[in-house]
């Protein structure tokens, strides 16, 4: 199936745009554009995004004041204070249907740069801190929240082969360690989570294999818009004790691990 025109952010980091990473994004950007997607890039190295969430996001702190990262967030958010490269990139998220986050495995997470994206741009109010507190609805997220009904999708390179990131690995399970990322970060603020598209063994691609790699991200672009998202579950659906948050003992019974939060049994 066909996907639906779709407005796509892609945000990527790495420093080097003759990389293995810059020339998969400059793939990405043209394949979607010629079907007819709407895009908007954050590239961060080329942006020089600044990384580190400080005092200089709530435009309106005072030198002396204590700095609280969450309340002065809140704050800057609520007020139109903040930064003007924080609002700028809140405003490309709002634009988007999907979010494409690609970047190169750098000790078995994302790039620093990415982190302080994630760090800065999510701010209190937008992507945390959102919806009723009570006994029984902790808080929109989780499967609610703003960027929910958005769609979102990791495209990462990694050195190592497929066979060290297999459930037996020696590295660990991708979906493991990605589970932070896809879970805590995508699927957190509302996210459907998509699939990751991995790139193994980055040090042997040839211009043959570099073919093949393209072949494959562009049949995973094709399907953004139709690809069924990782079936986490959500806080508010029922299938957790609220304030408590632990999954209901009746279901994955007896089991632990992050595999529990993905139902078996996609409804
Ligand atoms: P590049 O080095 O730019 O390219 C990789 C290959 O693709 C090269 O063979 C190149 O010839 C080819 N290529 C690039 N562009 C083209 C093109 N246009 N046409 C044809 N061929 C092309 N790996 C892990 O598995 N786990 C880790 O935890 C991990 N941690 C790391 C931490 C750091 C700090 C660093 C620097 C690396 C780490 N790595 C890790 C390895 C890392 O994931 C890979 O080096 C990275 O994914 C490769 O992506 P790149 O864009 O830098 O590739």
């Amino acid at each position: 199936m066909e996907s639906e025109i779709m407005n796509v952010l892609l945000v990527h980091a790495h420093p080097e745009p003759h990389s293995l990473n810059g020339s998969l994004a400059h793939f990405t950007v043209q394949h979607l554009q010629h079907s007819g997607h709407g895009v908007q890039v954050s590239d961060l190295y080329a942006m020089q995004w600044k990384a580190t969430l400080d005092t200089g996001d709530d435009l309106a702190f005072r030198a002396g004041e204590h700095f609280d990262p969450s309340a002065n967030s809140k704050r800057a958010y609520d007020t139109g204070m903040q930064s003007a490269d924080i609002t700028h990139e809140q405003e490309k998220l709002r634009w988007a249907d999907a979010v494409i986050l690609q970047f190169p495995l750098w000790w078995f997470s994302m790039p620093a740069i990415l982190k302080g994206w994630i760090d800065r741009v999510y701010a209190c109010g937008f992507a945390y801190g959102v919806g009723e507190h009570s006994d029984t609805h902790w808080g929109d997220r989780y499967g609610e929240g703003l960027l929910s009904g958005k769609r979102a999708m990791l495209v990462i390179t990694a050195g190592g082969w497929a066979s060290h990131y297999a459930p037996r690995g020696i590295n660990g399970a991708m979906d493991d360690i990605l589970f932070p990322i896809q879970h805590g970060i995508l699927f957190y603020p509302g996210f459907d989570v998509l699939p990751p598209h991995v790139i193994y063994r980055t040090g042997k691609i040839d211009d043959a294999g570099f073919e093949q790699v393209r072949k494959e991200l562009g049949q995973r672009l094709d399907t953004l818009g139709t690809t069924t998202p990782i079936a986490f579950r959500k806080q508010n659906a029922g299938d957790y004790n609220i304030p408590e948050l632990t999954l209901r003992t009746d279901l994955a019974p007896g089991e632990t691990g992050l595999g529990i939060h993905v139902r078996q049994d996609p409804a």
